[in-house]
């Protein structure tokens, strides 16, 4: 993957098109990295060795050797593994599907996208761009195992989109697009949204070229929220982010008591309001760190545990008084699954265990309409499980 990204770039695209004085703003502050960052730019290495691997564009040879270098990074796994192999196939599966009715059908990984033509020195990198006579598919692979990430509307696909058919549709004369989001390590989620030619240019015509303008020229409206600010590198000091969090606290309530359905309204508005809070605990501690002082705030030793200097000595040291091994271990006890798929690789896991692991039911968990999953009906379940007993 490229190092430089463009200012208005594809990743960024649902921060920039919502909150356009973002893109410029952002310019003022340091790049950051986390291991998060460094484990997906490996992943993503090796997803594209892998699967150019699958798809005859490089030797055996050529892959062992990239293999043998991402294997010396101290982020690759077996498991990293296994889940671009799954991308490689889900690739060659589509491709050959292709292949039967158009010979011709090709496939481009890492490929060099300009969306220019909407959003000004637009660029950017899709992961797999796969080509037949009338048909385009954008596919990307996303390494993250927090958030699910749907290709339905999604900006940053439409953008890689848009950039392909302008470069190659009409070589291919694209009539059908498909956009599709991999993410392995949510058990291997793929979400795939379909979008007609004149859908796509419609968008990006009269919803991204004049947003982008906006966004180029630090222009616009300032559009806070939980999902636009997360990100977003001014986070820390944005003063609209501020003052939109702030309105939450101006409005004095009329009556004593609030109703369950104003609590709904407040958790719904206040979103953002925890990020907030630890953005600027983060913002002042990191101030106060660099040796500059906030008035009201200091920074102190936090808490800390005893321990055992030596654990060794310790059970030396019980043993010689008298205490019996049984009385001074823990039981033993069984590593975590979580640990286990680490140590021995999440498939040899499931085959050797599949039978013996149980997913319980989670607890009624309060979840905002939007979240994907289903609903949970307690009523139902229990009309459910009595059926079952009947
Ligand atoms: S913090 Fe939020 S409101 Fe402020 S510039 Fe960034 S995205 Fe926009």
């Amino acid at each position: 993957m490229p190092d430089v990204h463009a200012l208005l770039s594809a990743s960024g695209s649902h921060r920039w098109l919502e909150c356009t004085p973002s893109a410029r703003l952002e310019e003022g502050f340091p790049s950051t990295t986390s291991d998060y960052a460094a484990e997906g730019t490996l992943a993503h290495l090796l997803a594209e060795a892998t699967a150019l691997y699958w798809t005859d564009q490089i030797t055996e040879t050529e892959y062992e050797e990239r293999l043998a270098e991402i294997k010396k990074d101290k982020w690759y796994t077996e498991d990293m593994l296994e889940d671009c192999i799954s991308y490689a196939k889900l690739i060659l599966e589509k491709w050959n599907a292709l292949k039967e009715k158009c010979p011709d059908a090709i496939v481009m990984l890492e490929a060099q996208i300009k969306y220019d033509a909407w959003a000004p020195e637009g660029f950017g990198t899709a992961d797999c761009l796969i080509l037949a006579d009338g048909f385009m598919e954008v596919i990307d692979f996303k390494y993250g195992k927090g958030k699910r990430v749907d290709a339905l509307g999604n900006p940053q696909m439409r953008l890689y989109t848009l950039g392909a058919y302008n470069t190659y549709g009409l070589v291919y004369q694209v009539e059908q697009i498909t956009m599709t989001i991999f993410q392995p390590r949510l058990s291997g989620v793929i979400s795939s949204d379909d979008i007609t030619i004149s859908e796509l240019l419609d968008w990006g015509e009269n919803y991204v070229k004049p947003r982008a303008q906006l966004a180029f020229e630090g222009k616009g409206d300032f559009c806070p929220s939980s999902e636009t600010c997360k990100f977003c590198k001014a986070k820390q000091v944005c003063r609209a982010r501020t003052n939109e969090n702030l309105k939450l606290f101006d409005e004095a309530p009329d009556v004593l008591l609030i109703t369950p359905e104003e609590a709904g309204q407040l958790l719904e508005r206040a979103a953002d309001i925890s990020a907030w809070l630890a953005d600027l605990e983060n913002l002042v501690q990191s101030t106060l760190l660099e040796g500059t002082p906030v008035t009201g705030w200091k920074i102190v030793e936090g808490r800390s545990n005893r321990k055992f200097a030596d654990p060794v000595k310790v059970a030396d040291a019980l043993k010689t008084a008298g205490y019996d091994e049984a009385v001074i271990y823990k039981p033993r006890e069984l590593i975590t699954l979580t640990q286990m798929e680490k140590d021995f690789g999440k498939k040899n896991v499931a085959t050797l265990l599949g039978e013996l692991i149980v997913k319980p039911a989670g607890k009624p968990t309060l979840a905002p309409e939007s979240d994907k999953r289903p609903e949970y009906k307690p009523a139902e379940q229990i009309i459910a499980a009595f059926d079952e007993e009947a």
